[in-house]
């Protein structure tokens, strides 16, 4: 009888990490890059705050009219059940201001953000008022200072409006433009080095033999970290000869903040990189509890942060967004940022699972008449089916300690949308 060795298919195999230990073991090695740059707003959407910003002036800058219509004193409003006539002295638009005082009797026929003339403290909607020879009506059911605007309302001059490691959002520029701000600091761009490995991985661009397949990896990846923050050096495939991985990775450690490389880190006959990396770097390979994905490699080559991800191309995809993206956020100092929620969906068959490992499966979540999210699998869940999660709009994530999934059970599900 054959004693089968521990592999990816034993549940509780001895010596798998659990995802958080793994994560938290990552997120806590992992360095913060303080560099910082000046740049324009307008090339500031996705990156991260380097600086908190304080108002330099209010707004909006002056008290002005929400509507179209005509500012009065309040204390010409009408009394109950009564009515109140007043003259139209003159009009202010948009972008007018005027310093001329209202007469007693009189209203000013104003603009829908033009700065309200002094004195004048209430707005009546043209809708709301009869106008007659060069007059308005109004009837008693008018308050104090409707319809307007006040100056600071939306931000007060030296209060705190960003904070410091924001990911900055389209609404996060428009809100520095309003403020009059050209340029800020941000977090300068991470360089982060991308190679795929292995003997049998072709670029797209060549004619592959028999026995080699294209590499899907370097493209997934170089799509998936496409992002203003990041700075992507492309390193092609390297062979599995630990030489030639050595020397490509000492070179890209040289200029690269991270590096990522995917293949030759399990136990195969031909993973150089486990000794091109051992040699080369402080860096542990780690069997995680985690399905797809289980073999990850994790350190640092010289002065770069290092992860090997699997060779199978879901388990890449399903690392990246597990392991490597929460620790590239926090090298960008980012500190808050739109959160990629974990919801709750009905799941429309049963899924097998044991307790003793996460595992990520792909799914498609839709939505019923009355607002119920349910659930399906894509079909085959094998970690080189990448058909499988190019076909799922969210990855259903099975905890550690779930027990298989009946049909009608509640799961968690993590929707692309808010992670790609
Ligand atoms: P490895 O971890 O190197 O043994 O690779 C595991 C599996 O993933 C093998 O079937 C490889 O052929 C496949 N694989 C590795 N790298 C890539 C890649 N860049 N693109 C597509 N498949 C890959
Ligand atoms: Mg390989």
């Amino acid at each position: 009888m054959i004693n089968n060795q521990p592999s990816c298919t034993d549940i509780n195999e001895p010596g798998l990490l659990h995802i958080d230990q793994a994560k938290n073991t990552i997120l806590a090695a992992i360095p913060v890059v303080l560099d910082t740059q000046k740049i324009p707003i307008e090339q500031a959407k996705g990156r991260c705050l380097a600086e908190a910003i304080i108002s330099p002036v209010q707004v909006p800058p002056h008290t002005n009219s929400a509507v179209d219509g005509y500012a009065i004193r309040s204390s010409d409003l009408a009394a109950k059940n009564a009515s109140v006539r007043l003259k139209i002295q003159s009009t202010v638009l948009a972008g007018q201001f005027t310093t001329e005082s209202c007469r007693s009797g009189y209203c000013i026929r104003i603009m829908t953000g033009a700065a309200m003339p002094k004195d004048l403290d209430t707005v009546i909607m043209q809708e709301h008022c009869q106008m007659t020879n060069n007059a308005i009506q109004i009837d008693d059911r008018h308050r104090k200072g409707q319809n307007v605007r006040q100056a600071g309302e939306d931000i007060q001059q030296g209060t705190s409006v960003l904070k410091k490691g924001k990911m900055l959002s389209p609404a996060d520029i428009g809100l520095l433009a309003s403020l009059g701000i050209t340029e800020i600091k941000v977090r300068r761009k991470l360089r982060i080095a991308i190679a795929s490995t292995g003997n049998e991985i072709y670029s797209i661009a060549s004619v592959v033999p028999d026995g080699g397949l294209y590499d899907s990896n370097r493209y997934c990846l170089l799509a998936a970290l496409d992002r203003p923050d990041i700075e992507l050096i492309n390193l092609g495939i390297i062979a599995d000869k630990e030489a030639e991985l050595l020397e490509r990775f000492n070179e890209a450690a040289s200029y690269a903040d991270v590096i990522i490389s995917t293949g030759g880190v399990s136990v195969g006959e031909a993973d150089f990189t486990k000794a091109a990396l051992q040699a080369s770097g402080d860096i542990t390979f780690w069997k995680v509890a985690i399905k797809p994905g289980r073999p990850i490699a994790f350190g640092k080559i010289k002065q770069s942060m290092f992860f090997g991800l699997p060779g199978n191309p879901v388990a890449v995809l399903i690392t990246l967004y597990q392991f490597v993206l929460p620790a590239l956020e926090k090298m960008l100092g980012i500190t808050d940022k739109p959160i990629a929620p974990l919801i709750k969906a009905r799941s429309l068959e049963a899924i097998r699972k044991k307790p003793g490992r996460t595992e990520v499966q792909r799914g498609i979540v839709t939505q019923t008449d009355t607002g119920e999210l349910q659930v399906t699998t894509t079909g085959k869940q094998g970690s080189g089916i990448l058909s499988s999660i190019s076909m799922a709009n969210c990855f259903i994530i099975l905890r550690h300690d779930q027990d298989k999934v009946k049909i009608g059970d509640w799961v968690d599900v993590q929707l692309f949308s808010s992670l790609f």
